[in-house]
């Protein structure tokens, strides 16, 4: 079974849906450098990742996104402003996925497959979403964390379909760890980098004994413990950012250990299955 690494390709302050103009500037811009880690390890491993990447981003460094394509890697769509879909009217939601597909077509001569919110801010309910995702040609969505408070604490774990007539859709959620106290993020964000590395490396073979593949999600900003951060109240601030460490140790042992393939790879798969 493969599993897949996904990376949403954003800067350090492209956090908990704040909107730009709470961000001080002025912005030192720290995605080039860890993009470039990430790519380096890997190369090493040979594998090829899926690179959920902002609009915004994406214009901001036009050479970004072609060195990331032209290492192999999948280039999916992250929205355009990383303002979160509750705060988007559909007309709003079409125009960030209509002007970041064709910066990215633009500039890797391919449109994205897959999509994921920012903030995992995108329902099972909202149905009118995933018919815009369905018509603006979208094979996959990766949107829905199966995770209390930031998601849907019960939602499935599993890749699934969503299928309502108008905007058939593969599924593919982010890993998390099931306990009796709830879903553990330990697919990304801080409890990648929190929860003991063998508690990660259990439940991804837990998925794969399942007959699932484990989603990983990481940040160009993790890759350096001691970069910039927003100040946010102490609470929100753990939850934005957990400890102050980096993900690249733990990504490195992963790819050591286990094999991986592309978020479009395993759609088409899961779909032909
Ligand atoms: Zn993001």
């Amino acid at each position: 079974m493969k599993n897949v690494i996904t990376i949403d390709v954003e800067d350090w302050f492209h956090v908990c849906g704040c909107e730009p103009a709470a961000v001080p500037a002025p912005h030192p811009k720290r995605v080039r450098p860890n993009v470039e880690r990430i790519l380096g390890l890997l190369a090493e491993y040979d594998v090829t990742a899926t690179f959920f990447v902002l609009g915004s981003t994406a214009e901001d460094d036009p050479n970004l996104v072609p060195m990331i394509a032209a290492a192999g890697h999948e280039i999916a769509s992250h929205g355009y402003s990383h303002r979160l879909l509750t705060r988007m009217s559909p007309d709003e939601f079409r125009h960030e996925l209509k002007l970041t597909g064709d910066i990215i077509e633009r500039q890797t001569g391919r449109k994205p497959a897959g999509f994921r919110a920012p903030q995992w801010s995108l329902k099972l309910t909202d149905s009118w979403a995933f018919e815009i995702l369905h018509e603006e040609g979208y094979l996959y969505d990766s949107s829905l964390n199966p995770l209390p408070l930031v998601g849907d604490g019960s939602g499935p774990l599993f890749p699934f379909e969503i299928r309502n007539g108008k905007a058939d859709m593969v599924e593919l959620p982010p890993m998390v760890t099931p306990t009796a106290a709830g879903n553990l993020p330990t697919g990304g964000g801080w409890g990648f980098r929190f929860f003991p590395l063998r508690m990660i490396r259990s439940t991804i073979r837990r998925y794969n004994h399942s007959g699932a593949a484990a989603i990983l999600y990481l940040h160009p900003r993790e890759m350096e413990s001691d970069g910039p951060r927003l100040k946010l109240p102490p609470l929100r601030k753990f939850a934005t950012y957990g400890p102050r460490t980096e993900a690249g140790g733990r990504l490195r042992n992963l790819l050591e250990n286990f094999r991986f393939q592309t978020m479009e790879q395993l759609a088409r798969s899961w779909q032909s299955a």
